[in-house]
């Protein structure tokens, strides 16, 4: 079954960008059918995937007002090995209008419904803010993906997410599941990171994520590349550390699916 997730934090850098980045190309690597969808008006998973946002000449933004299929946006990524539905800041446009729109909520749910069977998994990623972009992700999706850094405020931002997902869930899409929270940027040597960490297991359990993205230079230089960390550096923590979340969610997938619910 085909899982589409939303990679989703209200809080600008926390990484959700390059998780979407990294770990389309790690589930790629695993030999997962994978599409990535840029929601973000930066367009920074577009760049990050080596596609250049100025020169696209159909869009995510196209595909919400319905004046492209997704099929015909969607390009291939080399040497990424998923494929991109790209964004840029014409989304902006996009959640403009979608507010007068009809059937504003769920444009890419529509949009994805006849292809999101062609993968194994669909990465959404989000822009830094609970706006009518990020509505249309969290109505298409199945399961939410939160990455946080461990930080003070960070348990604070994670409550006003979980009440924009339970308002999804009980009014558009009761399929609607948090996948789980990823611990990113962590420094094991701080002592207020592991004092969140600690916090952030004892409210959530097991939805967070064993694996932890370590800060790392290579993810943050693997966009000037064009190229997720794992082409640019294979042996980097961070792309090690990508390609074990894949592992998790693909181990995890697996046993959810041998325990019928
Ligand atoms: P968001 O999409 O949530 O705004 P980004 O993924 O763009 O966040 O990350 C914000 C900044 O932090 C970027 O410059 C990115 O390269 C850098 N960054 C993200 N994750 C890491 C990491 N694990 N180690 C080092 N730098 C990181
Ligand atoms: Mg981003």
């Amino acid at each position: 079954m085909t899982r589409i997730l939303a990679i989703a934090n209200q809080k600008g850098g926390v990484g959700k960008t390059t998780t979407a980045v990294n770990l389309a190309a790690s589930l790629a690597a695993t030999r997962r059918r994978v599409l990535l969808v840029d929601l973000d008006p930066q367009g920074n998973a577009t760049m990050g995937a080596g596609v250049d946002k100025r020169e696209l000449e159909l869009s995510s933004c196209d595909v919400l007002l319905g004046e492209a299929a997704a099929r015909d946006a969607i390009l291939r990524t080399d040497p990424g090995g998923f494929d991109l539905l790209p964004g840029n800041e014409d989304l902006t446009t996009a959640e403009v209008r979608l507010i007068n729109e009809f059937g504003r909520e769920t444009r890419l749910r529509a949009a994805l419904k006849d292809i999101a069977r062609e993968y194994d998994y669909v990465l959404i990623d989000c822009p830094p803010s609970i706006n009518m972009l990020t509505v249309n992700a969290l109505t298409a999706a199945t399961g939410v993906l939160i990455p946080m850094q461990c930080e003070y405020y960070a348990l604070e931002g994670l409550s006003a997410l979980v009440n924009t997902i339970e308002q999804i869930r009980s009014a558009v899409n009761p399929e609607l599941q948090v996948e789980g929270l990823l611990r990113t940027m962590f420094d094991p040597r701080n002592n207020l990171a592991n004092e969140v960490s600690s916090q952030l297991i004892l409210h959530f359990g097991d939805k967070v994520f064993r694996t932890v993205i370590p800060r790392n230079i290579r993810l943050a230089e693997a966009p000037s590349f064009g190229m997720p960390a794992l082409f640019h550096d294979k042996t980097s923590r961070g792309a090690l550390a990508y390609l074990a979340l894949a592992g998790e969610m693909i181990r995890r997938q697996a046993s959810a699916e041998a325990t019928p619910a």
